[in-house]
């Protein structure tokens, strides 16, 4: 017998009757906190309320993370989370109830149960942290404690729970928990949704293959490039506090995981030595690296440290983590190993919360520059003898070596290249 223990958990009953009398829903006002995995999915809930007639305009994010916007907007209503990113959602919510000149008539914070992911298909699942999945609830609690906020300011609290990475779910988890706020029928549902996945796909594509430009450009030109290994918040600057701003600042292009190029010709490259002798089905197959593969982000950042491994032209990865994040805990070890396998530089911020730690920051940032100029030709180098020379990207040139041929470590030259090994 089967128990639907999730949508009886999370069903809603709506805390003011819906503003939506008639369907034009242009002066609707939708507010979005941008948090966790907003940050990645933010282009589906554009796409999906402009395919109801709510005007780009009256759709409004709520800001960056910050001090003042936990301090003016969150105080007080604090839930017992202990991770920093779900801890900052309060300030989101009271930015979009308190902050706006205009109200907003909606406040709409999904709880996403799955993500898109390039390693779909290739790994368990890709189930989200289940405190960002449950994260809006804990939040909610917070306005509604002593009396119900919401109400008080005349919003509808819309929270639906979706399986974005799971798409054949999704029109129907829409329309369940969105129907009486947008007094929706489940065709115009089944079209806002295709519209929504259409504008994610064309926007997530674009940054693709600006990921593929940034590494044709560093193959071209012989060079380097630092990847980001992180979860898609720590893109928030008051999260990630901006750390890879002020490494690109260096000259650096900066890379993030989440938008790494997936084409065939490339992935075939770099993976071509692990599937032919039988270590992985595919090159989005981790489980030579990581078995429990259910967990979006996680598996992401795996596959994103086995990427760097490979890629020549990335020279630096960079993972940044934050304070109380028990998802990471197990990951920290397991990356750093596959990165620094193939000698590429390997540098974590953890425990990242609140404080922007300036002076840190610029030390460690002049440290990880001093590493880069020193030994990212080196390191392109010893890579690149690792592949084939049929690469898909720019033309290939060994990088003069900074070394004094007698100071490169046997097994890393061109003509003799190593057995492959470079992750794990
Ligand atoms: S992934 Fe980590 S930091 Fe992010 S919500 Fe989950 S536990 Fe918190």
């Amino acid at each position: 017998m089967r128990f639907p223990t999730l949508p009886t958990w999370f069903a809603k009953k709506l805390s003011v009757a819906s503003p939506v009398k008639v369907k034009d829903r242009s002066q609707l006002r939708v507010g979005i906190p941008k948090v966790l995995n907003i940050w990645t999915t933010a282009q589906f809930w554009v796409g999906f309320l402009k395919a109801l007639g709510v005007s780009s305009e009256n759709i409004i994010f709520s800001s960056d993370t910050s001090e003042e916007q936990g301090r003016e907007f969150g105080k007080g209503r604090g839930t017992v989370d202990c991770c920093y990113p779900v801890k900052c959602i309060s300030g989101h919510y009271g930015e979009l109830i308190f902050g706006q000149k205009k109200k907003i008539n909606v406040l709409f914070s999904p709880m996403i149960h799955t993500l898109p992911s390039l390693l779909h298909g290739h790994v368990v699942d890709t189930i989200t942290c289940t405190r960002v999945m449950a994260g809006p609830e804990s939040i909610k609690a917070g306005f509604m404690k002593e009396r119900d906020i919401f109400t008080e300011n005349g919003i509808v609290y819309a929270s639906p729970f979706v399986s974005l990475g799971d798409r054949h779910m999704v029109v129907q988890q829409m329309h369940d928990s969105l129907k009486d706020v947008f007094d929706l029928d489940l065709e115009e549902t089944n079209l806002a949704v295709q519209a929504g996945f259409e504008a994610l796909d064309a926007f997530t594509a674009k940054a693709r293959q600006q990921s593929r430009d940034i590494l044709n450009w560093c193959a071209q030109n012989q060079k380097p490039c630092i990847l980001v290994l992180a979860r898609p918040y720590h893109m928030d600057t008051g999260i990630g506090h901006e750390i890879e701003a002020e490494l690109q600042a260096h000259g650096f292009p900066i890379l993030w995981l989440q938008y790494l190029p997936g084409d065939g010709d490339l992935m075939n490259w770099l993976f071509e030595e692990d599937m032919r002798s039988g270590r992985i089905k595919s090159p989005f197959d981790i489980s030579d690296v990581w078995t429990s593969s259910y967990s979006s982000n996680t598996n992401e950042i795996m596959w994103g440290a086995k990427f760097a491994s490979r890629c020549p032209w990335i020279t630096c990865v960079i993972r940044l983590s934050s304070y109380e994040c028990g998802m990471d805990q197990p990951t920290y070890t397991p990356t750093q190993k596959i990165v620094e396998a193939s000698r590429t530089l390997f540098f974590k911020f953890g425990d990242l919360d609140s404080t922007k730690p300036a002076g840190s920051i610029k030390i460690r940032v002049e440290t990880v520059v001093h590493y880069m100029a020193k030994y990212s030709q080196e390191i392109m180098r010893s890579k690149l003898a690792r592949l084939s020379p049929q690469c898909p990207l720019g033309p290939l040139q060994a990088p003069a070596s900074s070394l004094p041929e007698s100071e490169v470590p046997a097994g890393l030259h061109a003509d003799n290249p190593p057995a492959v090994s470079a992750a794990s």
